[in-house]
């Protein structure tokens, strides 16, 4: 037996988001993000499910190259833009439309010698203070870059919400009005709703919404769960149990010794580490699925295993299959266990899991 830990890829699930997407935005076009290898379950396998969107977006041209090569010919937008001058050739080769967000990278633009016109996508900062133009300079800046002979016609405008999860948060109100007061004299397209302001806020849509979480099942709004949203969970992570032990009451189990057993008990060690993307920091306590049924992990997270508690669970055995995550138990709880939110887990999948694509199409 190989190690048995690998990761599931449900397409149907995927293409059931995506028409969940279609539906609550029916008058804009999609820009399926696909960043960090989307978002962990497999770059070119995503994409290729998702040809009927309208563009996807990526974080480095290395992302758009791999797609090119394996003959995605959609738009691609590269969501940072071109990080040095020599990446516009590349970029023009591979045909990308580019976000630009700093001056520095007009002038790239500017100094571009070739055959090209970039699609560009201005950024303007509207309150997330990350990436984009601060909104003062966004006439001047609009005005310049159009004025680019290697500039394609019509820009596309765009902004990135900072809170969108929370219903409650002044700040998405705020930053849709702002992008709406500085775009509404400009022509072009317009962008600014991630997966939860496309659930949250079905007025700022516009022209092209930006799923990316939602997409792979996962609720954007923290509080409301995948299903409560009709979305389907595509990744589950699973494996299966390598040993079962009796441990006695007052041993402890794992790195560091701090689970201490309460009573002589059945143990389970599960092939999942933090080396496949499993948290490290998962507290005990955070469900496991063993043959169906849910189990605790107890003890700290190895780099190859895990420990269950299999007190109520009798009968297991080696071979016995284990879910980590995926239907049974969604991954934005195990996130919850672990400190973090499930955008780190599904991204932080490792590549030596073996990938298994279930596609009913
Ligand atoms: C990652 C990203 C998205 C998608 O965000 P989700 O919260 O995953 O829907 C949209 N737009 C930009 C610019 C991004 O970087």
């Amino acid at each position: 037996m190989s190690r048995p830990a690998k990761v599931k890829i449900n397409l149907t699930a995927l293409r059931h988001n995506f028409s969940q997407v279609r539906k609550l935005a029916p008058d804009s076009r999609i820009l399926s993000v696909i960043k960090a290898d989307a978002y962990g379950h497999g770059l070119t396998t995503i994409a290729r499910a998702l040809s009927e969107s309208d563009a996807f977006g990526v974080a480095c041209i290395e992302e758009a190259m791999e797609l090119r090569e394996a003959g995605i010919t959609s738009p691609i937008l590269l969501l940072e833009g071109p990080f040095s001058q020599e990446e516009l050739t590349l970029v023009a080769a591979l045909h990308l439309d580019i976000v630009v967000h700093t001056s520095e990278q007009i002038h790239m633009i500017e100094q571009y010698r070739g055959e090209y016109s970039f699609p560009v996508w201005l950024k303007i900062d509207t309150g997330m203070h990350r990436l984009g133009f601060h909104p003062d300079t966004v006439k001047g800046i609009y005005d310049r870059l159009s004025s680019l002979k290697h500039v394609r016609d019509e820009l596309t405008l765009m902004s990135h919400f900072a809170d969108a999860g929370n219903s409650e948060s002044s700040i998405t109100k705020k930053q849709s009005e702002l992008f709406q007061e500085l775009t509404q004299n400009l022509s072009g397209k317009r962008s600014i709703a991630n997966s939860a302001g496309i659930l949250n806020c079905p007025d700022c849509h516009f022209d092209y919404v930006r799923p990316g979480l939602m997409l792979y099942g996962i609720s954007p709004i923290p509080g409301k769960t995948s299903c409560e949203l009709d979305l389907q969970p595509v990744m589950s992570l699973q494996t299966k149990i390598i040993a079962v032990k009796e441990v006695k009451q007052g041993e402890t189990v794992g790195y560091g010794a701090e689970w201490q057993c309460p009573e002589s008990m059945p143990i389970g060690i599960v092939a999942i580490g933090y080396g496949d993307g499993y948290p490290r920091h998962a507290k005990s306590g955070t469900p496991v699925m063993v043959n169906g049924q849910l189990a605790q992990l107890i003890g700290k997270p190895s780099m190859d295993m895990i420990t269950v508690d299999l007190r109520e669970i009798p009968g297991v055995k080696i071979g016995d299959a284990v879910e980590l995550w995926g239907e049974a138990i969604p991954v934005e709880e195990v996130a919850e266990h672990a400190g973090t939110i499930a955008y780190e887990l599904i991204s932080g999948i490792q590549s030596r899991l073996n990938v298994i694509i279930n596609d009913e199409d």
